[in-house]
């Protein structure tokens, strides 16, 4: 069975930066696994696993501009210290430089910033995709292709090992 809309899709995987730095990979225990073809993915990285097969491996690049776009500099943002103050006290446990914070946008999104710097009354915060500016680079292998259950049509996801569990 090869990989194609609509097909439940296992992979392992390696993600390095464009200067072999590892980003993430996946683990024996807790592998990749995808409904191929319903906008879950970057269109890059389908495009490259379309028409494998199991045991297939794989080694591509995709441009930053074509995964999680440049590094905007308007999302870095000098927040008001207040923003970190719940019930009159200063969540100084949050306010650790490199520490991913999940916060409420203008339209009530959710969206996770970085804190960059800490200063006295205003707190610099980084909104980009942490890959944003980053060429990235996979290799891995098939490990399965199926076809989803009806289930996994509906829900637009995979379940079971390596997808969700519900
Ligand atoms: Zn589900």
């Amino acid at each position: 069975m090869i990989i194609m809309k609509n097909k439940a899709v296992t992979i392992s995987y390696v993600l390095r930066d464009s200067a072999g730095t590892l980003i993430e990979q996946t683990t024996p225990d807790n592998p990749l696994a995808f409904l191929f073809g319903v906008g879950g993915m970057l269109p890059d990285f389908e495009a490259n696993l379309l028409g494998m097969q199991q045991k297939e491996t794989f080694d591509f690049h995709i441009k930053s501009d074509r995964a999680y776009g440049e590094v905007d500099k308007s999302a870095v943002v000098d927040l008001p210290i207040q923003t970190f103050v719940f019930d009159d006290k200063l969540a100084t446990e949050m306010l650790v430089v490199g520490k991913m914070i999940p916060m409420r946008n203008d339209q009530n999104q959710l969206i996770h910033g970085k804190i960059v710097e800490v200063k006295k009354d205003t707190v610099k915060m980084d909104f980009n995709h942490p890959l944003a500016g980053i060429d990235l680079h996979f290799t891995g292998e098939v490990l399965e292709v199926r076809n989803a259950t009806e289930d996994e049509l509906a829900h637009g996801h995979v379940h079971g090992p390596g997808g969700h569990h519900h």
